[in-house]
């Protein structure tokens, strides 16, 4: 892969911020958009916007069409036996609260237990809690070692004719840990669980295959995976997307609406209610394009090249305390100084124009499984270097000696 051409894609890496080259690390929180992908979102605003499906107009058709053929190029990227099997959320918040209230609500009951993890995102705790309250089904927690590996021994206890649903997240955004999804998905179809994989940073980072993993459900965010914001897709077996009530009313969910009664629409349209990010959606196919284009097996062995390089270069820095530590990790490198807050870490950086991201990142009972209250967090994208990466840890030591 040439990273040099790679990099004249992405227009907004070539600025200074506070007087320096930007370097970009903060690509756990969201990824860089190549032009190709800004060029998708305003061709659709310049000559194509109008509103999908129903409209008989060329406008309409155009739309619709490139619409639904991201829709094909999601169900490409996940391998999913449908397309019809593939529902346009927000993004992996929405579809996740999606499952829960609808799956959740119509399947999950009082006495029941859902399982997720310690290394789990808020938008993988909340919803569950939300919907435990309401049902009161109760949620169990898979425990991490030191290292941050989830402790698979702990995952079989748990494990009962009382789950009902494993929800966990394929790699956790504030570690960088890999988690065995295969396994803990087959161990849950053992005692006839359902499994939803959060595959929000696993899927610029991992191929994902649903039906080789066999979830039941998965769900990814398009602005990880360097496409815009404001959407997602959640990926669901078909089956149990038709056994399941729709999420929101309005329009497009519904086949007849009359004041007697509504039927509603076949999937994945029965959980699209309202005018989606139209325009959105469609650039996120030139996102998976890119992707595609790539690999994402030669992204990721590159990605892992930068980790290495980093965790080499950063071995050597005073006060160095890395925060998960697993065998299997993606780019991501948590950790803290001795002595130093990481807020304070974060604006020194700033000022050299390395974003990285500070704080819990989103995932608190985590931090406090580690007794701390958050991390620094530098994260690699394929964009990045290895001179980034230096100049980033020279930037460290810099710091380190001002604050001693
Ligand atoms: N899960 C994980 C593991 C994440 O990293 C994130 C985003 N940080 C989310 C869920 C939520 O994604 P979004 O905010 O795009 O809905």
């Amino acid at each position: 892969m040439n990273i040099e051409e790679i990099r004249k894609e992405f227009p907004i890496l070539h600025q200074q911020v506070n007087g320096k080259p930007l370097v970009y690390f903060d690509n756990a929180a969201t990824s860089q958009k190549p032009q190709s992908v800004i060029d998708a979102l305003t061709h659709y605003y310049n000559t194509d916007n109008a509103n999908i499906h129903r409209g008989i107009h060329t406008l309409a058709e155009r739309s619709t069409t490139a619409f639904e053929n991201t829709r094909k190029a999601v169900a490409k990227f996940l391998n999913s036996r449908e397309v019809e099997e593939i529902i346009f959320t927000k993004g992996t918040t929405e579809g996740i609260n999606l499952v829960a209230a609808t799956f959740g609500r119509k399947f999950i009951k009082d006495g029941d237990e859902i399982i997720i993890s310690a290394l789990e995102h808020h938008s993988n705790i909340v919803p569950w809690q939300i919907l435990c309250e309401e049902n009161g089904c109760t949620l169990k927690v898979i425990p991490v070692n030191d290292k941050g590996e989830l402790l698979m021994d702990e995952y079989d206890k748990l494990l009962s004719d009382k789950t009902k649903l494993v929800s966990v997240n394929y790699i956790s955004n504030a570690l960088g840990t890999i988690n065995p999804v295969k396994e803990i998905i087959d161990k849950a179809h053992k005692v006839g669980a359902k499994v939803l994989i959060d595959a929000a940073q696993a899927a610029p980072h991992a191929t994902l295959d649903v039906q080789a993993l066999d979830c039941d459900f998965l769900a990814f965010s398009a602005h990880k995976v360097y496409g815009p914001t404001g959407v997602g897709a959640l990926y669901g077996k078909r089956d149990l997307l038709e056994a399941m009530p729709p999420y929101q009313g309005g329009g497009e969910m519904i086949k007849d609406v009359s004041f007697s009664g509504t039927t509603y629409n076949d999937i994945p349209y029965k959980f699209e209610a309202g005018t989606p990010n139209i325009g959105e959606v469609i650039a996120l196919k030139a996102a998976l394009d890119f992707v595609n284009e790539l690999g994402l097996e030669n992204i990721a062995a590159y990605e892992h090249e930068l980790l290495e390089y980093a965790n080499e270069l950063l071995a050597d820095v005073d006060g160095f305390i890395p925060v998960g530590t697993a065998d299997n990790k993606a780019s991501v490198i948590s950790f803290l100084i001795e002595g130093v807050h990481p807020f304070d870490l974060g604006q020194i950086l700033d000022a050299k124009g390395i974003a990285v991201r500070t704080g819990h990142h989103c995932a608190q009972p985590l931090m406090e499984r580690f007794q701390i209250e958050g991390t620094v967090r530098a994260s690699f994208s394929v964009y990045n270097t290895k001179e980034e990466i230096k100049y980033f840890v020279e930037a460290l030591k810099a710091a380190i000696k001002m604050f001693k």
